[in-house]
């Protein structure tokens, strides 16, 4: 019950959040339910470690980071999860979750950053969303759409409108750097007013598509 598969450990920049820029551990876990059209980790799906919590968390403790964010891969997938958030919210860390949104985030304490991404028509897996999700983000969440195009845009912007996301929290539309530009992006939401934050994986301007960054 309390071990963990583990890809990898490391320290960097937080790159895809409103604390994007901040110094930030990582903890990215093994293994996810969806399969994306521009997944750039999918090594996780494979390469995995069992660690028990306790050797993650100090692992981490020799970061000296007061950031922690666990990521994958899926990792709401890992039952031990929710346990490896509430010893670092004890510790005192600032604890992100990256979630695909496709499973139930009650599952982790609110007093965890949850950053939920809904799924666009281009990653082939739109749809994927828990639809129970909506009741559980709160203010201090974030959620997160990557777009590759147009129609993506557009199915978003939508979806932000007709659902009025931006009155739950923090919503981000982030580029797909692979498929459009930033300024791109930029310009649709200047032009339609779509109330949402620009967001850009900031890790990648910064290192390129180097791994464990
Ligand atoms: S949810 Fe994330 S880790 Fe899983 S396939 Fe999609 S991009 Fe990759």
């Amino acid at each position: 019950m309390n071990k963990l598969e583990v890809c990898e450990i490391f320290k960097s920049i937080q790159g895809e959040s409103t604390l994007a820029g901040t110094l930030c551990s990582f903890v990215r876990l093994s293994g996810c339910n969806l399969s994306c059209t521009y997944c750039d980790t999918q090594y996780a799906q494979t390469e995995s470690t069992p660690m028990i919590i306790d050797e993650v968390v100090e692992k981490i403790e020799t970061h000296s980071t007061k950031i922690v964010e666990i990521t994958g891969g899926e990792p709401l997938l890992q039952k031990p999860t929710p346990i490896l958030c509430d010893i670092f919210l004890q510790k005192g860390y600032t604890v992100l979750v990256e979630t695909n949104g496709s499973c139930d985030i009650a599952v982790i304490s609110p007093k965890c950053k949850r950053i939920v991404d809904i799924k666009c028509p281009s990653s082939g897996m739109c749809g994927s969303f828990l639809e129970s999700n909506y009741d559980q983000i709160t203010s201090f969440d974030e959620l997160k759409f990557v777009i590759s195009d147009k129609n993506d845009f557009d199915w978003a912007k939508d979806l932000v409108f007709s659902r009025k996301l931006d009155q739950l929290t923090t919503v981000i539309f982030s580029p797909n750097l692979d498929k459009i530009s930033p300024a791109q992006i930029a310009e649709w939401i200047v032009n339609s007013s779509v109330p949402v934050r620009f967001g850009i994986q900031l890790h990648k301007i910064i290192w390129g598509k180097k791994r464990g960054v």
